[in-house]
């Protein structure tokens, strides 16, 4: 029995630590690979990707950054500073 509950705290410890770590760092952008391209959006069927020249490819939004692309303005509006 001791084993038991032993068994139910560690399984349970083991979802509790698991959510946070899965869903929250890593969030897909688009990008469109054009050279005039300078911004990353949230859907790939934003109106900023229409006067996309070349492709319009999946990424994390670390990688986007990382490339010096920005939030596009119409998927991400701007807050009030
Ligand atoms: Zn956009």
């Amino acid at each position: 029995m001791k084993r038991f509950i032993l068994l139910s705290l560690f399984l349970l410890v083991g979802q509790l630590s698991a959510v946070p770590y899965q869903s929250s760092k890593v969030e897909d952008v688009y990008i469109c690979t054009g050279p005039k391209s300078k911004c990353y959006h949230k859907t790939n069927h934003c109106q900023g990707l229409d006067r996309c020249s070349k492709e319009v490819i999946k990424v994390t939004k670390a990688y986007a950054i990382s490339k010096d692309r920005t939030p596009c303005k119409w998927c991400y509006p701007k807050k009030k500073k």
